[in-house]
């Protein structure tokens, strides 16, 4: 993304996340979600932020498990017409309160669900990794597109204060000219059972699920588009989870201002990290893009000195995105995050893993 596209949309985001802002008047009620998929993400992250929006309401869930749902419906109020299965799922068109549906689901799922909620004339907030191919991300952009709905991405560092300051720092030079970023991004994955390190549904190990922090990190903080990526992947197969995905890989993405970035993704260590190198000085978060207690310095020549981002109108990340995502709804406006950003992601993933895979760079 080039800096003029970047700031135009980071004035956007602004724009539409300003306290009083001209989006807030664009809608008189707020706007309907429906959560599928009652996971850690879904029910223990995202419902609960309902509480901190102002333009974005709970009126649907979507699960397999019937009891569950009913259990979290009656805990908001919702009735049973409120609740779906993943089966009956398409008859969410009948159903006008829902204008938005927010994907939290396996990766694998991402598509088709996204694809059938624009079917159903809804439009879609999807979890990261937008899905596990490019084929699959330009799918759910034209299924959005041929249903005229909106179509954006989980992408929640950018609601996420200390990188909108970190973003905005860099971009007005307070390190001086860019010359590297490095991100790292992990957990420990413990469970070998569980779906993320089943390439079935998972469609890749961490760079899928961590990784894409680090490679977003790199192009926001840079302002700029990747031309060639060089990767590697360290993964013991003897382990038990790791049989089917990868571990760590490490990559580098070179710039056309000569800027490179150093990434790694890992499900064997406990990483959160970003740091902006320019030629006058840096800017860093460790951790970078936490839920919350994010930390960020910057400074020179051992003279760093924590810097407080001024807060945002939204108390958490999660309702500004929640809020963006009805806004770019009721205005017709492109979400700042949109399918097309993930979409870019992807192609990036596709060639670091096959620049691993056959131990070249990849020339995007
Ligand atoms: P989870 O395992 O906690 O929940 C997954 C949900 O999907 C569960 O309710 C499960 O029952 C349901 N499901 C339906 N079919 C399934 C199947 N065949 N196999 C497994 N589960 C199935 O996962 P999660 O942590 O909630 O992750 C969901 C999505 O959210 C993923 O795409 C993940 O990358 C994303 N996520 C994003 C963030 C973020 O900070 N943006 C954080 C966590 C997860």
């Amino acid at each position: 993304m080039d800096f003029a596209r970047r700031d135009v949309l980071l004035g956007s985001a602004a724009l539409l996340l300003a306290p009083g802002g001209t989006a807030g008047a664009a809608s008189a009620r707020p706007l309907g979600y429906a959560i599928v998929g009652l996971g850690g993400y879904g029910l223990g992250v995202i419902i609960p932020q309902f509480a901190h929006c102002t333009h974005s309401k709970l009126v649907a869930v979507v699960s397999g498990d019937r009891s569950k749902a009913e259990r979290v419906a009656a805990e908001h109020g919702l009735g049973s017409g409120a609740i779906y299965s993943y089966a009956d799922f398409d008859r969410i068109r009948d159903n006008p309160a829902i204008d938005i549906v927010y994907v939290c689901l396996p990766n694998a799922m991402h598509a088709e669900f996204t694809i059938r909620a624009a079917r159903a004339g809804k439009h879609v907030l999807c979890e990261k990794p937008m899905a596990v191919s490019v084929a699959e991300c330009e799918a759910m952009i034209a299924a959005c597109r041929a249903a005229d709905r909106k179509l954006m991405i989980g992408y929640r560092c950018h609601f996420e204060a200390y990188n909108l300051e970190a973003m905005r720092l860099a971009r007005s030079g307070a390190a001086g000219k860019v010359r590297y970023v490095r991100s790292e991004h992990g957990f420990i994955q413990r469970d070998p059972a569980k779906w993320r390190l089943r390439r079935a549904m998972s469609g890749g190990g961490s760079l899928m699920d961590m990784g894409i922090y680090s490679l977003q990190a790199a192009r926001y903080m840079t302002g700029e588009e990747p031309v060639a990526v060089t990767a590697r992947e360290s993964t013991d197969r003897s382990d038990p989870r790791f049989r089917e995905v990868e571990d760590i890989l490490d990559w580098t993405l070179e710039f056309p201002s000569g800027a490179i970035a150093s990434c790694q993704s890992m499900y064997s260590a406990n990483q959160n990290h970003v740091l902006l190198m320019g030629d006058r000085g840096r800017i860093e978060l460790e951790p970078a893009t936490r839920y919350d207690g994010n930390h960020m310095w910057v400074g020179a020549d051992g003279r760093e000195t924590a810097v407080t981002p001024p807060p945002g109108p939204r108390s958490t990340q999660f309702a500004g995105q929640l809020d963006h995502m009805s806004e770019c709804a009721a205005t017709g406006r492109q979400p700042i995050v949109s399918g097309e950003e993930g979409l870019r992601d992807m192609r990036i993933v596709a060639a670091i893993y096959r620049s691993a895979r056959e131990g070249r760079t990849i020339r995007l």
